[in-house]
């Protein structure tokens, strides 16, 4: 947030149902002061029945941009004057951005992710990466590795289905037989010659189901090379606690969020986040977890 509101005062926001544990305006307000840019960020709790007067709402008032998260991620496209062709292939927007005659729609997740791997070097081009979970997410994921180069994606899944969906419709897309679905417990049968990138997508072990793991053998988390837990509270979920008994490195999703958050907050404002700025405002994230 500036540090004075005033008549010039533009407003940004995030819509979702619940909102109320949002920690984007963390994010967001803390950005804006320490670039001392004239914003303020704020949630809006919207139900789905009123999403496109919402986005209506947002333009008539001159709102500059938001967030949109759960569950409003599909339904709020069909209220958007463009769409950005990531977002469109994914099919979710987390991102508005006011355009001439209404909002454009991003997904700034996937790259956020992106971003924060590279930050924490995780190599996705050649690696073998292993996908815990197939709901929304993990399909957005197994697109964000598929364009970037992954050598092989197994997705493992409790409902195979859904998992067999997401590989089908991944392999038309990249046009090749990168991405195969499996239950999981298949996962006792994964080839022991490799190691792997395991991103844990399912809310299994998230607050306050915190003494949970999706999977609990550990000859599996002896081929994990790196573990990637897109949940971040608590800090350090049973699959990172795992991934690291056994050698390996694990992170949360916290840097995520951050990315995320910061390619929207550039998107909006048209400037570029220093890294040092970025890990100041990681650090006022981590000490919120805490
Ligand atoms: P979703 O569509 O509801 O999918 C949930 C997944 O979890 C499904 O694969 C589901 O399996 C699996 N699952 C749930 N309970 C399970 C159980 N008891 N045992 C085994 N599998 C179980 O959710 P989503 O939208 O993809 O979100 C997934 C996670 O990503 C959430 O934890 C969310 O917090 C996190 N996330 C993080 C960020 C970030 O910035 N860090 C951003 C977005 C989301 P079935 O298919 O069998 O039901």
């Amino acid at each position: 947030m500036s540090k004075m509101i005033d008549g010039k005062t533009r407003v940004l926001g995030v819509m979702g149902c619940p909102v109320e544990h949002t920690k984007s305006p963390a994010i967001h307000n803390m950005l804006a002061q320490e670039l001392g840019l004239n914003v303020c960020y704020l949630p809006f709790h919207v139900e789905r029945e009123d999403l496109q007067d919402a986005v209506k709402g947002a333009l008539g008032l001159g709102i500059l941009g938001l967030n949109v998260t759960v569950p409003h991620k599909s339904e709020v496209i069909k209220g958007l004057a463009d769409i950005d062709d990531l977002a469109k292939e994914i099919g979710a927007v987390n991102t508005l951005v006011r355009v001439d005659g209404g909002f454009k729609g991003y997904n700034t997740d996937m790259p956020g992710l992106l971003r924060a791997m590279a930050d924490d070097k995780v190599t996705v081009c050649g690696a073998d990466v292993v996908i815990l979970g197939a709901g929304g997410v993990a399909r957005a994921v197994a697109m964000m590795l598929a364009k970037n180069g992954a050598a092989s994606i197994q997705i493992f899944n409790r409902t195979m289905e859904k998992a067999q969906a997401i590989a089908e419709e991944m392999n038309a897309l990249v046009k090749q037989d990168l991405v195969k679905a499996f239950a999981l417990a298949d996962l006792a049968e994964l080839d022991r010659s490799k190691k792997y990138l395991v991103i844990q997508t399912t809310n299994v072990g998230m607050d306050p189901d915190c003494n949970s793991c999706v999977w609990e053998d550990p000859a599996f988390y002896e081929l994990v090379d790196v573990g990637y837990d897109l949940i971040y509270k608590p800090r350090e979920t049973v699959f990172m606690q795992k991934v690291k008994a056994a050698g390996g490195r694990s992170y949360n999703g916290l840097k995520m969020l951050l990315y995320q958050g910061i390619i929207a907050f550039e998107l909006w404002n048209q400037v570029q986040v220093p890294d040092e700025l970025a890990y100041k405002v990681y650090d006022k994230l981590l000490e919120s977890l805490d």
